[in-house]
């Protein structure tokens, strides 16, 4: 190879592949800052998103994933946890029953379901969600909406009314039937679905999607677990929680038509009678039906309890 200098041109010559190249001084600058900036620039923006450019695009990167253990742990981590919507009766401008001594339901309602809801938060088991968090009112639709809401696998309404027969004490546990199981859940049913009228004319006002709801037959599976559940609550009150005779009953409650989510409605014991209004007035009462709910609904869930979630 030779090296001959002509007119600021450097002039390279391999006589035997007969190559040659000719390069001006500047153009040897431009290339040489070419190879020193290049290299840093693309290094810069690798930094500025590395994890993006890695993970969608390359296909080495989607193989490391497939080795490394990282999938097992994420699966793990987003396993959800069940969701209870519990739904304390009444709230607000509607006191629900009032006990013989002047305890509204509403107010004892409310109170045994934050005694329920700390005891099932304590398991650790359950994501737990309640209709009213204060004394406020909520119509019928709105508390079946915030279950849809919240996409809950189970809906439990809790309260203690009122019974014209004040002699008639003890809990029970409802679930939804075109028609009443009996006159006196009939006329339950009838107050219950009559709460309502406190919200005024425009409380129907409801949108499509919970009229939808409403309107339609509740799906043969959830009637079946609702079953289920109601069986479990009766077997946990038996032993140490008065029950009215026949416990399990059903009705049209409206509260109860979510035709995806498991719902059941509870009397802790009616207001109506001065024994039960004196009983869910203590808390050590409140604690123990709360404890008997816990239990029957560990049991519900570990028999395999919907885990059902809604689509839409
Ligand atoms: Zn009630």
């Amino acid at each position: 190879m030779r090296k001959i200098q002509k007119n600021g041109m450097f002039q390279f010559t391999n006589r035997s592949k007969h190559i040659s190249f000719l390069l001006t001084r500047r153009m040897i600058i431009w290339i040489s800052a070419l190879f020193f900036f290049v290299p840093s620039i693309s290094k810069s923006r690798e930094k500025a998103k590395p994890k993006q450019t890695r993970t969608i695009k390359s296909p080495q990167s989607a193989k490391t994933i497939k080795k490394s253990k990282a999938p097992a742990i994420i699966g793990r981590a987003s396993k959800p946890l069940p969701v209870i919507m519990l739904d304390p009766g009444h709230g607000g401008k509607d006191p629900g029953a009032i006990g013989r001594s002047g305890t509204y339901e509403k107010h004892i309602a409310y109170a045994a379901a934050q005694e329920l809801s700390r005891q099932l938060r304590q398991t650790g088991r359950y994501n737990v969600v309640l209709t009213r968090n204060a004394d406020r009112f909520i119509p019928l639709s709105g508390r079946v909406e915030l279950a849809q809401k919240h996409r809950a696998n189970l809906f439990i309404s809790m309260h203690a009314d009122a019974l014209r027969n004040s002699s008639i004490r003890g809990a029970s546990v409802y679930t939804l039937s075109n028609s009443a199981s009996d006159a006196q859940t009939a006329a339950l049913a009838r107050v219950e679905n009559n709460a309502d009228r406190y919200g005024g004319p425009n409380v129907h006002a409801v949108s499509p999607a919970v009229q939808n709801i409403l309107a339609s037959l509740v799906k043969e599976e959830t009637k079946k677990e609702s079953i289920t559940m109601a069986k479990s609550i009766v077997t946990a009150f038996r032993p140490q929680i008065g029950l009215l005779s026949n416990p399990r009953r059903h009705a049209a409650f409206v509260v109860l038509k979510s035709a995806d989510i498991p719902s059941i409605l509870v009397e802790m014991g009616f207001m109506s009678n001065r024994i039960d209004e004196s009983a869910l007035r203590q808390a050590a009462h409140r604690t123990v039906v709360a404890s008997a709910m816990r239990n029957a609904i560990d049991r519900y869930f570990a028999i395999g309890g919907s885990m059902t979630h809604l689509t839409g």
